[in-house]
């Protein structure tokens, strides 16, 4: 089987059906300041990222169930959209001088703090590499859904989708 087909067995978005649909950005779309990342291909009755966009850059439309297209033109990357998906399907990476950087929506407690050391996970929480918490924003507009900023190295920039927290000495 695939790295893909084992994606998509798994419950998370391959590479395949995230370049289908247009969803998986480029090295030149995540260097410098990067984009936004929306992996929402399962056609659901959801809109939260739209209504929460104050920019007008983030559009499901007519019917609910259209997939979600990123206007990057438009979009400032406040990062409204990563709190407010009941998905957890938006992130924000960028890429600069061989470090890569991710904003990502994270709902366990107790919350990471900047300057812990973490695991870097892909889609299905495998660990892919060593990051580093940069900050962690928790204010109340985000609803109780943090979104935590991580580095680590650019070369895993397209795996790379959230973190483990390194717990008793373990991870
Ligand atoms: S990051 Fe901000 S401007 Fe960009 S799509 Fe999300 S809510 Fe809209
Ligand atoms: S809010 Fe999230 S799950 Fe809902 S349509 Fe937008 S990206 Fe998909």
């Amino acid at each position: 089987m695939s790295s893909n087909d084992y994606l998509k067995t798994m419950g998370a978005p391959s590479f395949d059906e995230l370049e289908r649909a247009g969803m998986l950005p480029s090295l030149a779309d995540l260097a410098g300041r990067g984009c936004v990342c929306v992996e929402c291909v399962e056609e659901i009755p959801c809109n939260p990222c739209e209504t929460s966009c104050p920019q007008g850059a983030l559009v499901v439309g007519y019917p609910i169930t259209n997939l979600p297209v990123v206007d990057r033109s438009k979009c400032t990357l406040c990062g409204l959209c990563i709190a407010a998906c009941p998905g957890l399907a938006i992130t924000i990476k960028s890429v600069e001088a061989g470090n890569a950087k991710i904003r990502f929506p994270w709902e366990y407690l107790p919350l990471p703090a900047a300057g812990d050391e973490v695991e870097m996970v892909d889609r299905l929480g495998e660990a892919v590499c060593a990051g580093k918490i940069l900050s962690v924003n928790s204010a109340a507009k985000n609803n109780r859904t943090a979104v935590v900023t991580a580095a680590f190295p650019a070369a895993f920039v397209q795996q790379v989708a959230s973190i483990r927290r390194k717990r008793h000495g373990t991870v």
